[in-house]
């Protein structure tokens, strides 16, 4: 992957890429130009020849190395890489849903995309469809009775509590609502542990989608998105993201080229860090329930699920604490190291309070049937020296 797309003496033997900071490529001849728009129109390329550069809301030469880059992590055709995680998510919608289709979504969902599927699709006329957490394959399709599924959407692991969902048992469903002139697509975001511990594509998925801004930035200092997937199901939303130019700019791409050369050991750190944050806080006199994908056994359904589906825990942990909204606040007003902010996958440790913060949005009823209650705390672990976090953990658990 690290040296994928490119080579030194394409641009004076400069070992990194170098950016491409220009909104518009100059046509050798009238005629050049021409072509070039037709095969951004969809004509068939002469063999051996590939589409030109035009304006880099249709393509710029850092972002098609980044994109190229992050196909290899998942062996998938193509990728495209977006402004941001939510711009990745609603180009993709709008690429493959029409009025009229509904979209069978899991439940909790990242708060953004929660506001996405449940108000906005809507008024789009667009149907959003819960599937519940623990279904059977039936009841799945039952969902599907006189509705015209366009999408099965699945956030796994959950945001923020970590619970995972079966990517191929969605698969079988959308295999079986095929009506031979469609299929719904398997559409998974998959910021929280991949590419490096979970790969959908593996298991079934059309689209593999991130927030780049988590994990594959990886440093807290930037905002994108990223979609990787199969040429069909890619295909429609490379369209929509050139009309509605929700794509990333050069030097945003260039900050995601350079994380990516280490997501794998920021990644395996933070995990390891996070196993043993984890492992702390289940034996903690305070603490009710550690939500933390290395600490499932044998004999959980969601083990068995983990085993099949995942490459590693990651290092999201969700934490609830013995009382409420006041424990919480008091945990989290406490912290040192690890700072009160939103988002994750970061090299920093990052604690929030999602009842009140990331998921304020969503319906109170859905969040208290998604666990997601007051005494939740979401840990994000970064890849710091797990001694300093596992005393700052110690030292604001002793104040709750
Ligand atoms: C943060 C996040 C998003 C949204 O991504 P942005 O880059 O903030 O737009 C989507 N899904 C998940 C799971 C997230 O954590």
């Amino acid at each position: 992957m690290m040296g994928y797309g490119y080579r030194p003496e394409w641009s004076e033997g400069a070992l990194k890429p170098p950016i491409f900071q220009t909104s518009t490529f100059v046509f050798s001849s009238a005629a050049e130009g021409k072509r070039f728009f037709e095969l951004a129109h969809g004509a068939d390329p002469e063999p051996g020849e590939r589409p030109g550069l035009i304006y880099s809301r249709l393509n710029n030469p850092g972002i098609e190395i980044v994109e190229d880059r992050l196909c290899v992590w998942e062996r998938a055709d193509r990728a495209l890489t977006f402004a941001s995680g939510m711009a990745a998510i609603a180009t993709t919608l709008l690429a493959h849903l029409r009025p009229g289709d509904t979209i069978l979504h899991t439940s909790p969902v990242y708060g953004g995309t929660d506001h996405v599927i449940r108000r906005i699709l809507p008024e789009f006329g667009i149907e959003p469809v819960e599937i519940p957490a623990a279904t059977t394959e039936e009841r799945f399709v039952a969902l599907a009775r006189d509705r015209r599924v366009g999408m099965i959407y699945i956030e796994t692991p959950a945001n923020p509590t970590n619970r995972l969902f079966d990517i191929a048992l969605a698969r079988r469903v959308a295999d079986r609502l095929d009506d031979g002139d469609r299929r719904p697509l398997v559409v998974v975001d998959n910021t929280f542990l991949g590419p490096v511990f979970q790969r959908p594509l593996d298991h079934g998925a059309d689209l593999s989608l991130y927030s780049a801004t988590k994990y594959l930035g990886g440093h807290s200092d930037l905002i994108a998105g990223a979609v990787v997937g199969t040429t069909e199901a890619i295909e429609p939303i490379a369209g929509m993201r050139t009309f509605l130019g929700t794509m990333l700019d050069p030097w945003t791409a260039w900050l995601l080229m350079r994380s990516l050369e280490t997501l794998d050991l920021r990644m395996h750190r933070a995990a390891d860090n996070a196993m043993r944050v984890a492992e702390m806080l289940a034996g903690h006199p305070k603490v009710q329930t550690v939500r933390y994908l290395g600490l499932l056994r044998e004999g959980d359904p969601q083990y068995d699920l983990y085993r099949r589906q995942c490459l590693g825990p990651g290092s999201v942990i969700a934490v609830e604490l013995d009382g409420g909204e006041d424990e919480a606040y008091r945990f989290l007003d406490h912290l040192g190291l690890i700072h009160l902010a939103v988002s994750l996958g970061g090299t920093e440790s990052l604690a929030e309070h999602p009842a009140t913060m990331t998921h304020a949005g969503v319906d109170p009823a859905v969040r208290e049937a998604d666990g997601v209650t007051a005494g939740l705390v979401r840990l994000a672990i970064g890849v710091e020296h797990v001694d300093d976090l596992l005393a700052d953990i110690s030292k604001a658990l002793a104040e709750v």
